[in-house]
């Protein structure tokens, strides 16, 4: 990545000419930073993130794969881990409870998946979830995605998580002209990227940061900017500000306009009456 950010008019002419380029700097940097210490305080509870083990982690993940109902999801992880609190009483699991436990979240074939999982953490791992990306993508039913979620989360390893949602964010924030992946997890460029904004020693409250903007800020069809801790630096935020702006004195302009050309109006009523 080479060149400069400049105004964004610049920054969109070229990226209409599909020439864009980006180099992270110190001001990206800094609104990182504001991004964290604002993820701190508007951090979303879960009992996934209260209490942190490398299992619960796994089996969050796991049924965060296929649902955004937050408390529905709640609900079926709280049951879960109650019911099968370590893998091997997972590996014991009955298939019908485990159904039960999962079906209000829509996909009751997972908790054969699930107990699979349980099986081989406890053939193959000696009961533990594995601490390395291989091993954890080897696991059934464990992606790209959940797999790195797994690491950062679990282990506070130096991973970026890059979903649909923190694929947009990238995109908005450093005005990428490429369209986003199908599979970002998947990306290199977007997982290098998220790799080199990310503040040292605090990849996790960096992820769970990026996580919780993007579901009440810089959401998919309206971005609130406006609250945004990154709207001075953002590309796509200064746009829109900034049109907004614009717009907003455009109609400031009409309206005096508009008041002005009345005033003449009365005055040579008045003149010719
Ligand atoms: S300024 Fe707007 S587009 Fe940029 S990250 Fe914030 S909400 Fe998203």
């Amino acid at each position: 990545m080479s060149a400069a950010l400049k105004s964004p008019s610049a920054i969109k002419k070229r990226r209409n000419r599909g020439e864009l380029h980006v180099v992270v700097t110190q001001k990206h940097r800094r609104a990182i930073q504001k991004l964290v210490a604002w993820g701190k305080q508007n951090a979303r509870t879960f009992p996934w993130r209260s209490r942190r083990t490398a299992f619960r982690v796994l089996i969050a993940e796991k049924l965060l794969q296929q649902t955004a109902a937050r408390n529905v999801l709640t609900e079926a992880y709280r049951r879960l881990v109650a019911y099968c609190p370590t893998p091997s009483q997972l590996a014991r699991a009955d298939v019908q409870r485990l159904q039960h436990i999962v079906e209000p979240l829509g996909f009751i074939y997972r908790a054969k998946e699930l107990k699979r999982l349980g099986k081989v953490l406890t053939s193959e791992h000696n009961g533990r979830v594995p601490a390395d990306l291989r091993s954890l993508l080897n696991l059934p039913g464990i992606g790209d995605y959940t797999a790195r979620a797994v690491l950062s989360f679990a282990f506070g390893a130096r991973i970026p998580v890059v979903d649909t949602n923190i694929a947009r964010f990238l995109h908005r924030f450093f005005g990428l002209a490429s369209p986003i992946p199908a599979n970002p997890a998947r990306s290199t460029a977007l997982s290098k990227l998220a790799a080199e904004i990310m503040p040292p020693g605090k990849s996790s409250a960096f992820n769970f940061a990026l996580l919780d903007l993007c579901a009440a800020v810089c959401t998919p069809s309206a971005p609130k900017c406006e609250i945004c801790p990154l709207k001075n630096t953002c590309f796509t935020g200064r746009l829109r500000l900034s049109t907004k702006r614009n717009q907003l004195q455009r109609n400031r302009i009409e309206r005096l306009r508009g008041e002005l050309n009345a005033a003449r109006s009365r005055r040579n009523r008045r003149l010719h009456s």
